[in-house]
């Protein structure tokens, strides 16, 4: 990796010059009515490029070309093995390109460009290869009826796929939302985050040279209330799928209800916990996981375990472990292939996180490390990994910071453990730590949250759903699940005996 000059690739990116216009049709267009925002880098507060600010205008459009590409079958109607073949060079074309796609993710998001190749474009890739694979290995079911006739399930595209997506994650999560709409055949406008909408641009570019055809997978950047609540009001959209706040899933799955009931899945936010019991098997990488992931990504991670519960009898001995962690997330020039830690976003985001930190400072919770802004005179936006010992009602503990900030409390027994952990509106993943298998059980049995790891945090693979229980949300992404969110079930009943 150090061997990369990744400014090198940064800069040369930059002088060639960033396309920020939509991808409608096959083709890259302006916003209709011509207007731009700009894409700022929080690496050093610097302009990337204009973006196209699409709007209702736009939306029109975009769902009428991707309403045509959809009825008259030119994707949907190909072979799932033609699909697969198409897929997967549209992920041999991710491969191909991953440096460029790694430097832009991190010129527009802040996050370590040697994560955002190691992580973000290769999970991408591997998730547009894995449905592209899986699609001619799907089988439809036939129904055990009576001997005089046959009742096929089949399952259909829904048809026009509204995907808007967050920017924590802007690669992985387009590729959560694409790949298995894709793959099941239907037609997709995808718009994503205002803050980072770079790669996902690029990616529909790849799509059409892989041989998705013109109009099948169509990109439109722009703001939420415009561009986002078009897509959700939208007579014409079939489904929408969303990941981000729980705020703004809401505000989407009304807007479903009250236009065409469009299927609405939301993958939403977190404030998952994480259970470390005196008798975990080793509590050195249980107080490296217990950092790391929270403070991977700048701690931008909807599924970072941000409250930790520790066990009375060894919190302080735990909490001196974990605090040691912290210095292997020092903020940093994201385009170093050795950081560890980059920029936050943008200045609305760093300056929510930094707000909640002085919620933390004035509500009594104790700072055992980090609290501050740091790096400023890059004109970046750069937050230190910081640590609180904290109460369960404090407000960092029950709202979604996301950001570098870890609340740790602590738990006498096993069942004040469980109370704790499911004490929030979230339930999106969780975490055990224990070498005793009947209580790891009983635990992640009584944990309500779409995932629960027992003694790691870190495993992970597309043959697994991922998503949430109460306001973190409903459907899965990843893993054939998925594929549920995208297609209806039809049944055909034909009369055999006549
Ligand atoms: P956000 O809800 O502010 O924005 C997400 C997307 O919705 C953006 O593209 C935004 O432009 C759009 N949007 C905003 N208002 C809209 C509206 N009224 N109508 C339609 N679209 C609208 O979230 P964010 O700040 O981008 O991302 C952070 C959130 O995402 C966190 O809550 C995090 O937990 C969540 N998240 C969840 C998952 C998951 O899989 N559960 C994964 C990543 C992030």
């Amino acid at each position: 990796m150090s061997q990369i000059n990744w400014k090198e690739k940064a800069t040369a990116l930059r002088q060639a010059g960033i396309d920020g216009r939509a991808f409608v049709n096959g083709q890259r267009v302006p916003a209709i009515d011509g207007e731009t925002f700009d894409c700022i880098s929080p690496i050093d507060g610097s302009k990337l490029t204009d973006a196209a600010r699409c709007k209702k205008a736009d939306v029109d459009a975009a769902v009428k070309v991707a309403r045509a590409a959809f009825e008259d079958g030119r994707w949907a109607h190909l072979s799932p093995k033609k699909r697969k073949e198409i897929l997967i060079k549209f992920a041999d074309l991710i491969v191909a390109n991953a440096h460029e796609l790694a430097v832009t993710e991190t010129l527009d998001m802040g996050k370590p460009v040697s994560n955002a190749l190691a992580v973000d474009v290769s999970a991408a890739q591997n998730t547009v290869r894995w449905f592209g694979e899986a699609i001619d290995k799907v089988y439809d079911e036939v129904a055990p009826t009576p001997r005089d006739s046959l009742a096929l399930i089949t399952r259909e595209p829904v048809g026009v796929v509204a995907a808007v997506v967050p920017w924590n994650y802007p690669l992985l999560m387009t590729s959560w939302k694409i790949a298995p709409a894709l793959a099941t055949g239907n037609s997709v406008i995808l718009k994503p985050s205002e803050k980072s909408p770079l790669t996902a641009l690029r990616l529909a570019e790849l799509a059409l040279e892989a041989g998705i055809p013109a109009g099948v997978f169509n990109v439109l950047p722009g703001y939420g209330h415009e561009a986002g609540a078009a897509l959700a009001e939208h007579m014409d959209v079939d489904c929408i799928a969303f990941t981000g706040s729980t705020a703004v899933g809401k505000r989407i799955m009304s807007a479903a209800a009250n236009s065409n009931l469009k299927r609405a899945w939301m993958e939403l936010g977190g404030k998952s916990p994480n259970i470390v019991f005196a008798d975990a098997p080793n509590l050195d990488e249980a107080a490296a996981a217990a950092a790391g992931s929270v403070f991977y990504n700048q701690g931008e991670s909807c599924n970072a375990p941000t409250r930790l519960y520790v066990e009375a009898s060894i919190k302080d001995e735990f909490m001196a472990k974990v605090a040691t962690y912290v210095a292997s997330f020092t903020p940093a020039d994201p385009l170093e292939g050795n950081t560890t830690m980059g920029a936050i976003v943008d200045d609305i985001q760093m300056n929510s996180v930094l707000k909640y930190i002085e919620s933390g400072k004035t509500e009594g919770a104790e700072l055992i490390a980090g609290g501050s802004r740091t790096r400023a005179e890059t004109g970046g936006y750069y937050i230190e990994p910081t640590i609180f010992v904290a109460k369960p009602h404090m407000t960092i503990v029950r709202e979604e910071i996301f950001g570098p900030v870890l609340s740790a409390m602590s738990f006498e027994t096993e069942a004040e453990a469980i109370a704790l952990a499911n004490d929030t509106e979230y339930g999106l993943q969780a975490a055990v730590w224990t070498r005793d298998i009947s209580k790891a059980h009983r635990v992640a049995r009584a944990i309500k949250a779409g995932t629960v790891h027992v003694n790691q945090y870190n495993d992970d693979d597309i043959t697994v759903p991922f998503g949430g229980y109460k306001q973190s949300g409903n459907g899965r992404d990843k893993s054939l699940h998925a594929l549920d969110k995208y297609t209806e079930l039809k049944t055909t009943w034909i009369k055999i005996d006549y």
